[in-house]
């Protein structure tokens, strides 16, 4: 029987990730995906690495600010272009004459300057510079934040998958795990794939949206289908096809305004985009007709917006994907050992993308020494009633 130190469940971009920085540690690791590779959540994602939007949130700010410091790491020691690295920036902008929304935008930034997080904020005679494509009309002005990135996640996940086999380590496709393998003493062995068992001291589960029924369906205890504190939350992202030379716009950009819209240049040449009343659209009723709807109204609003964005483009040229969110009850992570087993963890998260270089290296820590690192004290497990 083929023998690991730890087996990953999940090849996108948390598993790959843990994987990748328990390698790092002197692991024997395989990782397990029952697809192919970064082509679940982490291919449909925004893909914004970002703590500017968690201003207000303590801790989980600075475990995202984590991450960004790791994704400068690690493009230090591999380079940006192999790591599917952009290093933007990020723009909110808001119109001068909506009160409410301009506050809480400044508001934002203040609170950005006090944790020294790289920000700025942009008069309305500087933004065309910055964006000369964008029809600002010397309405808008902007909370700059200079030191976001964008990702292209599954060339990333891609990257890690093959320094984790450079390592050593080993990473299946098209392997789907079926269940645990425990001894007659409740000790979890390691685990049953549809061709083989696998002996591992330690299982990381990073099954992404669908933790909990994986939880179910490993252990046997079904009741991990309800009682895991997980929602899903759908996505729907618009990627036009590549529309070089034209360079539109240059960063990530958030309209603080209804009706919104996200975009950001993508690595295929187009550019994606998406909005929150769209996301709640298809969340309502999620259906071809509803789909399409939503992504033609992101078109429209983009045509209004950028200038030279293509008059004839249509949602037939673009590829439409939807993408579910694991969002924790609360909001944030999850990453802690299942309680009442010693060698069975999990790691599940919104802002997945952002995380994954700093959750990663802090479950390889815990795995690794047993000890829970203290940056992870806010993410157990045991905070939610049922498990505690
Ligand atoms: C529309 C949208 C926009 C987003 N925007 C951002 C953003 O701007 N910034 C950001 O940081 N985050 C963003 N996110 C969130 C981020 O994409 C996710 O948090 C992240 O991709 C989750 O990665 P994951 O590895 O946990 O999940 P996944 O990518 O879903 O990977 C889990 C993997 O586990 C595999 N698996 C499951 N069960 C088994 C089994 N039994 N055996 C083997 N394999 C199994 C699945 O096949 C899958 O490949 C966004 C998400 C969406 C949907």
């Amino acid at each position: 029987m083929k023998s690991y130190d730890v087996a990953v469940i999940g090849g996108g971009i948390i598993g790959i990730t843990s994987a990748f920085f328990l390698s790092r540690l002197g692991k024997k690791v395989v990782v397990l995906e029952q697809g192919c590779l970064a082509t679940r959540t982490t291919a449909n994602s925004f893909a914004w690495i970002n703590a500017s939007s968690k201003a207000a949130k303590g801790d989980y700010h600075q475990l995202n600010a984590s991450g960004l410091a790791g994704y400068n790491e690690l493009a230090q020691e591999f380079g940006e272009e192999p790591l599917g690295l952009n290093p933007c920036g990020q723009l909110y902008v808001v119109r001068t004459n909506d009160d409410t929304r301009y506050h809480e935008l400044r508001q934002r930034w203040e609170l950005l300057q006090e944790k020294n997080y790289p920000t700025a904020w942009v008069e309305a005679k500087e933004l065309p510079n910055l964006e000369p494509s964008i029809n600002f009309n010397q309405e808008y002005e902007a909370l700059y934040n200079f030191g976001e990135l964008c990702l292209d996640a599954p060339r990333f996940s891609r990257f890690l998958a093959e320094q984790i086999r450079i390592k050593g380590g080993v990473v299946l496709e098209n392997t789907e795990v079926l269940e645990l393998d425990i001894s007659s003493s409740g000790h979890i062995r390691g685990l049953r794939t549809k061709i083989e068992t696998l002996e591992a001291e330690k299982i990381l589960l990073a099954a992404g949206a669908s933790s909990a029924e994986m939880l179910a369906q490993l252990t046997g205890f079904s009741g991990f289908a309800n009682r895991f504190p997980l929602n899903k939350s759908p996505g729907l992202l618009v990627t036009t096809p590549n529309l070089s030379p034209r360079k539109l716009t240059r960063r990530v950009i958030y309209w603080e305004q209804t009706p919104d819209l996200h975009i950001l240049p993508h690595f295929s040449g187009g550019w994606r985009m998406g909005a929150d009343d769209t996301d709640g659209v298809i969340a309502n009723d999620d259906t071809e007709e509803n789909r399409r709807a939503a992504a033609g109204s992101l078109l429209e609003r983009a045509r209004e917006r950028i200038i030279g964005f293509p008059e004839t483009l249509s949602i037939n040229d673009c590829s439409i994907g939807v993408g579910i969110r694991p969002v924790p009850e609360d909001g944030i992570s999850i990453a802690d050992v299942l309680p009442g087993s010693e060698n069975f963890f999990v790691v599940v998260t919104h802002s997945g993308v952002t995380l994954s270089p700093i959750l990663g290296k802090l479950m390889a820590e815990f795995m690794e020494s047993g000890t829970r690192p203290r940056e992870l004290l806010p993410y157990s497990l045991t905070r939610f009633p049922g498990f505690q």
